[in-house]
């Protein structure tokens, strides 16, 4: 449905979006993450045609959006900002017929017709005829989301929507957008630059960074095989950790050495790696917090306490192996509630990591398996 092609976007000579290849078919949930500044919000502006792009092809339907009505185009393409932008002096229903009313799209009675039916399925019917301030964040939200579907855009576009929120309201509210997309059956492009926001939300992740998309996958294929060392690190939470190591390659079989402890890399690592005829090198070590384990039965690798945060159901003890931190996860059911004492700050630990989950990225930053 919406197929761009090396795309691209430069401002006073910084090249923001250095040729960007995406296609998104009907139906897709899309999230497009990265940190701020990456270039997404350009990207987004590009698609609207808020911005022309210096190069690369943007097709909508079939047809290139530099040829087709730009209107046309826009009310194709439904937005949802960061502030809800409700009209504040006018009802939930006048806010949804407003557009479509205005734009002649539709009479005034088909237009309430529709506001009520759309109401209807995101539960809210009962708030058509009050005014937005009577509303919950999340309720104002919703009826934003349903502002923009009242045009039949066919695909919505969301522009960071939960980042002005705190915590809290921002957990609830992304629980209500997940249960959204399953009530409307619309094509969705949700950008932000939160990963959870973006592990949660989407069918597939798009993970972009200095103007270039560095991933697409399903959020599991990003946090089980990240590309390279930025996608590794910034999906997840707590972070990957990352160790300097050696990766042995004796005789087609394989092994990391981590602080002369040798962990024999797993039967899938082995063959993707023989696969590529990968030699033995220094590499980048990546562990996830939840990969690391404080039961050492063949070798372990030494560690200093720093500190541990009490999660609840986890525990996040930090850690110093060789000047450099590191996170590992502990469920607080493996140490029966006796924490102060098992995790003493200063003390000397021992940590091991298992040859399936371990991940490792060779001196351009790539995984070195993929
Ligand atoms: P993101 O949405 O990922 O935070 P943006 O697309 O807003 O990133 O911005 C990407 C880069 O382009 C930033 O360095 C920003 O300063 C720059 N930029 C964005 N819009 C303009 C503009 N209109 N003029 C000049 N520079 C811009």
């Amino acid at each position: 449905m919406i197929v761009v092609k090396d795309l691209k976007k430069n401002y006073n000579g910084l090249d923001v979006l250095k040729g960007i290849d995406l296609t998104i078919n009907k139906g897709d949930v899309v999230c497009l993450v990265g940190p701020s500044g990456c270039g997404k919000s350009t990207f987004l502006r590009c698609l609207t045609r808020l911005e022309e792009p210096d190069g690369g092809t943007v097709m909508l339907d079939g047809k290139e959006i530099t040829e087709r009505d730009i209107d046309a185009t826009r009310a194709q393409m439904g937005m949802v900002f960061q502030h809800f932008n409700l009209f504040p002096h006018l009802t939930v229903k006048k806010n949804i017929t407003l557009a479509p009313v205005r734009l002649g799209r539709m009479s005034q009675a088909a237009a309430d017709k529709q506001a009520m039916e759309l109401l209807e399925r995101i539960g809210l019917a009962d708030k058509a005829d009050v005014y937005p301030n009577m509303l919950s964040g999340g309720q104002q939200q919703r009826i934003a989301i349903v502002r923009a579907l009242a045009m039949n855009p066919e695909v919505l576009l969301f522009d960071e929507p939960l980042s002005n929120l705190d915590a809290k309201l921002r957990n609830q509210m992304r629980a209500e957008i997940i249960k959204l997309r399953q009530k409307i059956n619309t094509t969705f492009l949700y950008v932000t630059h939160d990963q959870t926001e973006a592990m949660t939300l989407g069918d597939r992740i798009v993970i972009m960074k200095d103007g270039f998309i560095q991933q697409i996958g399903t959020p599991q294929e990003v946090f089980d095989h990240p590309a390279n060392l930025f996608v590794a690190g910034f999906i997840g939470t707590p972070p990957m950790n990352f160790f300097d190591a050696e990766l042995v390659g004796r005789g087609g079989h394989y092994a990391v050495v981590l602080d002369g402890m040798t962990v024999e890399l797993s039967e899938n690592k082995q063959q993707r790696l023989a696969a590529k005829g990968v030699a033995g090198q220094h590499v980048t070590l990546g562990v996830r917090p939840q990969h690391i384990s404080l039961q050492c039965e063949s070798g372990s690798v030494k560690a200093r306490m720093d500190v541990f945060e009490m999660m609840g159901s986890e525990i996040h003890l930090h850690a110093n192996v060789n000047g450099r931190d590191m996170v590992i996860i502990v469920p607080t059911t493996d140490i029966n509630g006796n924490y102060s004492d098992a995790f003493t700050i200063g003390k000397e630990i021992d940590f091991s990591f298992s040859g399936s989950t371990c991940h490792l990225f060779g001196n351009d930053g790539k995984n070195l398996e993929f």
